[in-house]
């Protein structure tokens, strides 16, 4: 028995201490677990920043570590479509399968944007449930972290009292955070911006900036010649103060059109760990907000 206990550890290394293994689909959901799971918890992220969470494939590593999840944050509203509903069925772990206590989706606790009138494939591989990438409203990592302190409480009861403290403390210091970067975000209002991919939109949507255009004809669809030729006309009627990036977006698109327009291209972090001082859900917004100043200039 003990030795088939070492086995277990060995190949799969959540710390022993932990009480519970949380499987985030997401570095955002992984951090905010942290957040409120403090040592109680051993948060695992299956995807890295650099990686596109709607293209992920569901690799034995990740099976292996979903097996062993007591529970399962995601954006969810389709996000992760391609790979999460295979991943939880070749689990075999009945306490992550969808509809139960162990299996959350960040995005069903708040309102989504861009909830489509008609699904219709040939638009692009759009979200029948709205936008997932939910996660850069500051406002909204606030009810995210309600709805996961909630589900922690539930499956994880005698710990009840150290979750509340700790959403409580998170959801204290994220409130003065939100007061600055209001303040700070200030100058964004109104500011025209390219995408990549629509993955700003919930951060355009609290700053008030606009989206001028996406560098992706559709979404999910590469960059096109005769895409890029129309947005460079468009640039000449209505010029963005920036075309923005995701990490795991290819740059040269955003490189190709701010060279033809004069306008930056400048990669953001997205998610935590995408640039250096994205170190945390704080840094994220800090370093998201600090380099959009940078070209609202
Ligand atoms: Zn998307």
């Amino acid at each position: 028995m003990k030795r088939a206990l070492f086995l277990l550890a060995a190949f799969f290394p959540w710390p022993a201490f932990a009480a519970l293994n949380i499987f985030a689909c997401e570095p955002e959901w992984a951090a905010l677990a942290q957040e409120i799971g403090g040592d109680k918890v051993a948060a695992f992220a299956a995807t890295t920043a650099r990686q596109d969470p709607h293209r992920i494939e569901a690799r034995p590593s990740l099976i292996a570590r979903a097996r062993n999840a007591d529970l399962v944050v995601c954006s969810g509203s389709e996000l992760e479509i391609g790979w999460l509903p295979l991943l939880l069925q070749q689990s075999g772990n009945a306490r992550i399968q969808r509809g139960s206590p162990g299996y959350l989706e960040a995005s069903q606790a708040v309102a989504r944007l861009e909830i489509p009138k008609v699904v219709d494939r040939a638009l692009g591989d759009i979200h029948p449930s709205g936008n997932p990438h939910v996660h850069l409203d500051p406002r909204n990592i606030a009810r995210i972290a309600e709805a996961l302190a909630a589900r922690l409480v539930q499956i994880d009861a005698a710990n009840a009292a150290y979750y509340r403290e700790r959403a409580a403390d998170f959801g204290r210091r994220w409130a003065s955070a939100l007061e600055k970067w209001t303040r700070l975000a200030a100058p964004l209002k109104g500011v025209a911006v390219v995408v990549y991919h629509k993955d700003l939109s919930y951060f355009i949507a609290w700053s008030g900036m606009r989206e001028a255009g996406a560098l992706e004809p559709k979404p999910g669809l590469p960059p096109t010649p005769a895409h890029l030729a129309e947005l460079i006309e468009r640039m000449k009627r209505d010029p963005a103060k920036a075309v923005v990036f995701s990490p795991f977006n290819n740059p040269e698109a955003a490189r190709f059109l701010s060279e033809r327009t004069g306008i930056p291209a400048i990669g953001l972090p997205y998610t935590v760990g995408g640039t250096d001082k994205a170190k945390d859900l704080f840094g994220l917004f800090d370093d998201t907000i600090e380099r959009l100043l940078g070209a609202a200039k």
